[in-house]
């Protein structure tokens, strides 16, 4: 079993963060923030696909201004991430912003921070310090190098030099991450983190990549650390549509027994066995999945010989055969359906499933 190492606790708006707080996913949203009916679309389908805490750009007065109405207009926590401007972070905290991500040594020296360090607390607002292999100042890359997997120094002494700004300040409400687009520096480089600071940690891999990229990079990475225990909150870092990030945020979750969110499904790959048309069938089980709440195992399965029996542990299945399908549940076939309406009859039984639990209370 995975144990987690304890970390102090932050709160984010209404999420805890750190200590014996649940793992959290977060998002990014990719809109322009001043556009904001464009911003509060994408965050009300960040929450339906289960974003815990969101990110926005803050770029400029008029993204910090949008955000009092995003904040009106969503219910999760809204952080401002904000680069080199301390007004920005100021404003964006007046505004409603529940947390800032900045890098503390970029916003123009002590008494600029200082401004910043006062909203926050007035506000209650935690601070990320965000450090990236491309943000580290000069001497420090001079002492220690660029990060590397054998020496990943310059990232974590960047990110606690930040930290001790805040900590002369007298601030406190601090999480951390230091990110790399390299998964071996990832892991290396908050496994140092880890053993020299017990803040909480907002753990990923920067610039992923695309979906198939971007997924085995941060599961490799995010995998390994939270094996170890390491990692309070995470953002799966996609160039993709940021649902996505959430997505795949929760089956890492699952993958790892960290979390589970929503129901699971298994599918086989197909062989020559497979008589069936089986990828469209389990592409569109897979869509209808992402609308239903309650943590039922479904397996979509190419044959009829093995399909059942290798997926026994799943509540509700399908299994193909020639030009029919089977329904089966825990093992048992209930059903046999022509090919051309099983998608329907399938989904309705799932329907079924989905609400008898509900109602069950079983979720
Ligand atoms: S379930 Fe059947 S069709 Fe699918 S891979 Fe196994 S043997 Fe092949």
């Amino acid at each position: 079993m995975i144990e987690r190492k304890k970390t102090r606790q932050i709160r984010v708006g209404d999420v805890t963060v750190g200590g014996d707080a649940p793992v959290t996913v977060q998002s990014m949203t990719n809109t322009d923030t001043s556009d904001k009916d464009g911003t509060i679309a994408q965050i009300v389908e960040l929450e339906a696909a289960g974003c815990e805490i969101v990110r926005v750009a803050v770029p400029d007065l008029a993204a910090a201004s949008a955000i009092r109405g995003i904040r009106e207009a969503i219910s999760i926590p809204l952080i401002a991430d904000i680069h080199f401007d301390w007004r920005l972070a100021v404003a964006a905290m007046e505004n409603g912003a529940q947390g800032i991500r900045i890098n503390p040594g970029n916003l123009g020296g002590a008494q600029k921070l200082a401004m910043v360090v006062d909203a926050a607390k007035i506000h209650g607002v935690p601070i990320r310090v965000g450090v990236n292999s491309g943000s580290i100042e000069k001497d420090l890359l001079k002492m220690h190098g660029y990060p590397t997997p054998e020496n990943p120094a310059a990232l974590i002494e960047s990110a606690l030099r930040n930290v001790n700004l805040l900590e002369e300040q007298g601030f406190t409400e601090i999480k951390i991450s230091i990110k790399s687009s390299d998964v071996l520096t990832t892991i290396a480089g908050y496994r140092l983190l880890s053993a020299r600071t017990d803040y909480p940690l907002h753990v990923g891999v920067t610039e992923a990549g695309g979906l198939i990229a971007g997924t085995v990079k941060s599961s490799v990475a995010l995998g390994i650390l939270f094996f170890d225990g390491i990692g309070d909150t995470f953002r799966v870092s996609l160039t993709r549509d940021p649902v996505e990030e959430v997505r795949v945020g929760f089956e890492l979750l699952r993958a790892l027994r960290i979390r589970e969110r929503g129901p699971e499904m298994i599918s086989c790959p197909t062989c020559g066995r497979t008589r069936i048309d089986l990828f469209p069938l389990a592409e569109a089980v897979e869509r209808h999945l992402q609308k239903m709440q309650s943590r039922l195992k479904v397996a979509v399965m190419g044959c009829v010989v093995n399909g059942p029996g290798e997926a026994r542990e799943a509540d509700i299945g399908i299994a193909g055969g020639k030009g029919v399908g089977i329904i089966f549940k825990k093992g048992k076939i209930i059903r046999k359906v022509k090919e051309d309406e099983l998608l329907a009859v399938f989904l309705q039984e799932l329907d079924l499933m989905e609400k008898e639990r509900l109602l069950d209370g079983k979720g």
